[in-house]
């Protein structure tokens, strides 16, 4: 037989290579932002157009090539910053590989110019395809212009893999931060289509993060610094009570690269110890700098991932850097009454001194009010509600129900209300009677016949509020209700960018607003529902909550915006609630198609009947 095997032309090999190194736009501006830093740049700007999909320009004012170096620089494995391979274990350049734009190359069309500074002229490039097409020189600016033109061109399958717009640019916004935050002392700027997206000047790490995430940020951060053998630390983590609910702003660098770890992540999460709840994620931003022979970036080809050699001491030094940090700046609890409001704290702070609030409070508004039945005697209501009441009790006797009073068995105990067990609780047998009885301020426990309903109160009227909204997003119609006064809202660059996408619907729905600019509005109106509450909060979280339930649930573009609505607007867990609202809120849940989960699958409603009972006691 003949011999078969034959080397791959070089374009061909060339555009395998370049499923590893570009996925989508976001990783060839990751690649093209750290070649413009590897060459000593001082001034970057990225430019991409139609979310990179059409047009993705770096232009730096670094060393630039000489024309050789230019041509080569297209070449596999070609790369001015490792020569022998003992190099490899004293890494401080980002790129190392040689294959970042011979793969960017093998599947665009890319225009290079690039000029060092001793030559009058520089050279222009055009390749399509890992073909060049033109070679010439040319006058231009010290140091490079990359303009990587339709990417994906001539790989279909991958152009028609990448998702819209909106995801696309988001990916690129992040990559293009991860570079940003870290490298502070070089200035930095993005356009989007033509619109500026950032322009950062030069200066500290903390103002980088300010100029990134706004002017707000600066009194949410704590200093954190440490210096030792193996590692130094510095960096900032927010205050506790900035704490989000998704893991938003979470930045690791190591000698200022970016990078993932989740055993790092748990140091930084376990610092802050007793003054977060479970689901309560700090921001932080920290570098470290580690002797690079002591770590491995090779592990991971797009490198967001390394290893350490002693990744348990850095846990350990890490945490203990944090917490004393903490510690130093006294951080305890400033919470105005929104605040408490709209975030799950721990319980024990509600007891602490809260300052006086900021904005329109209402401390008399129950936003269960306006949705009860309107009967305030103890008796199921007889009018039309009562059906919803039926689908609770199908499987049990349809008895006329009378509500015994409700007790509470809070953390707090309240005067009158320390009474755990009503009475009448378990004389079903004579009066079938229907308790609701509040479980540390979380849960409404309801006895029904020979059955037991363990409610998540915040659940619950999430799921109430969800179908509501979710019919008005459907239907475009929703009240507004008119602020006294309209308030200003500055947004984070990628929270603007999630609000366009859904301006529509909400305004729709009953928000009132303008945008001035790209990132601020001004709000005019808002559905009843969330006329109460503190305004800037409400876009926040929903803003937050939209992409959470978007990307880690799934949920369609309407079910999101409804659940994370949903979630802004309910009643949270921590607050009493009398009898008559739970009744109610009770009531309501029934009424909805789905009472027994979110729409995200978290359970609502746990039942048990008599015989999970007996079985659980081994009668
Ligand atoms: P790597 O960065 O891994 O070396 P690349 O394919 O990204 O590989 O780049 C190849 C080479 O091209 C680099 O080693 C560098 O010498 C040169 N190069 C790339 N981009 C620039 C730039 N913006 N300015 C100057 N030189 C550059
Ligand atoms: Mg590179």
């Amino acid at each position: 037989m003949a011999d078969i095997i034959q080397l791959l032309p070089d374009s061909v090999a060339n555009q395998i290579a370049a499923g590893e190194v570009v996925q989508r736009p976001a990783s060839a501006v990751k690649e093209l932002l750290e070649n413009a830093i590897d060459a000593g740049a001082t001034n970057i700007c990225l430019s991409i157009k139609d979310a990179g999909k059409t047009l993705i320009q770096v232009v730096d004012n670094g060393t630039g090539m000489s024309e050789t170096d230019a041509r080569l620089s297209f070449e596999r494995h070609a790369t001015s910053k490792i020569k022998v391979a003992d190099d490899l274990f004293r890494l401080n350049t980002k790129g190392f590989r040689g294959e970042a734009l011979a793969s960017i190359a093998a599947i665009a069309q890319v225009e290079l110019k690039t000029k060092i500074a001793q030559n009058e002229l520089g050279t222009q490039l055009m390749i399509e395809g890992s073909e060049v097409k033109l070679q010439e020189v040319c006058t231009c600016a010290d140091g490079t212009s990359i303009a990587v033109k339709n990417l994906f061109f001539n790989v279909p399958a991958r152009r028609n893999f990448l998702k819209s717009n909106h995801v696309e640019s988001k990916h690129i916004i992040d990559e293009f931060l991860r570079v940003a935050l870290i490298h502070n002392d070089i200035a930095f700027s993005m356009y989007n289509d033509g619109n500026e997206v950032y322009n950062l000047k030069p200066g500290s790490f903390r103002q980088r993060i300010v100029g990134v995430f706004g002017d707000k940020y600066n009194t949410k951060l704590v200093p954190v610094a440490e210096n030792t053998d193996i590692v130094t630390i510095n960096g900032f983590v927010t205050k506790p009570e900035f704490a989000k609910k998704t893991r938003g702003e979470q930045y690791f660098f190591v000698n200022n690269r970016f990078i993932k770890n989740a055993y790092l992540n748990h140091a930084v999460q376990s610092a802050f110890d007793q003054l977060l709840n479970k689901d309560q994620f700090p921001s932080y931003f920290i570098n470290m700098q580690i002797d690079a022979s002591k770590i491995d970036i090779n592990i991971h080809p797009t490198k967001t991932e390394i290893k350490f050699e002693d990744e348990r001491a850095i846990y350990a030094i890490l945490r203990t850097a944090i917490k004393q940090a903490l510690g130093k700046n006294n951080i305890a609890p400033t919470l105005d009454f929104e605040q408490e409001k709209s975030f799950d704290l721990p319980l024990a702070k509600y007891k602490e001194e809260v300052k006086a609030p900021t904005i329109r409070v209402n401390p008399n508004f129950n936003p269960f009010e306006k949705e009860k039945s309107g009967t305030s005697n103890r008796q199921i209501p007889s009018n039309g509600n009562a059906k919803h009441w039926d689908k609770l009790f199908e499987d049990f006797e349809k008895d006329t129900q009378t509500i015994t009073a409700a007790s509470s068995m809070n953390e707090a105990p309240e005067q009158e209300d320390t009474q755990v067990f009503s009475p009448d609780w378990d004389k079903e047998s004579s009066t079938t009677k229907t308790t609701v009885l509040q479980i540390h301020k979380k849960f409404i426990l309801t006895q029904l016949n020979q059955n037991y309903f363990f409610i998540d109160q915040q659940r619950a009227h999430e799921r109430v509020l969800y179908e509501k909204f979710l019919a008005h997003l459907e239907q475009g119609k929703g009240a507004s209700q008119q602020l006294l006064f309209p308030e200003t809202i500055d947004l984070s660059n990628s929270e603007a960018e999630v609000l366009h996408e859904i301006t529509s619907d909400i305004k729709n729905m009953g928000f009132q607003f303008e945008m001035i600019g790209r990132t601020s509005l001004v709000v005019n109106g808002v559905p009843a529902e969330f006329a109460q509450q503190n305004i800037h909060h409400v876009f926040e979280q929903f803003i937050e909550q939209f992409n959470l339930q978007q990307s880690t649930f799934k949920l369609q573009h309407l079910e999101a915006l409804a659940l994370a609505m949903a979630k802004s607007a309910a009643k949270k867990s921590g607050y009493s609630l009398n009898e008559q609202e739970m009744l109610s809120l009770v009531e309501q849940l029934f009424a909805c198609q789905l009472p027994y989960h979110l729409p995200n699958g978290k359970p609502i409603i746990i039942s048990l009947n008599i015989d999970d009972l007996n079985h659980q006691f081994q009668y």
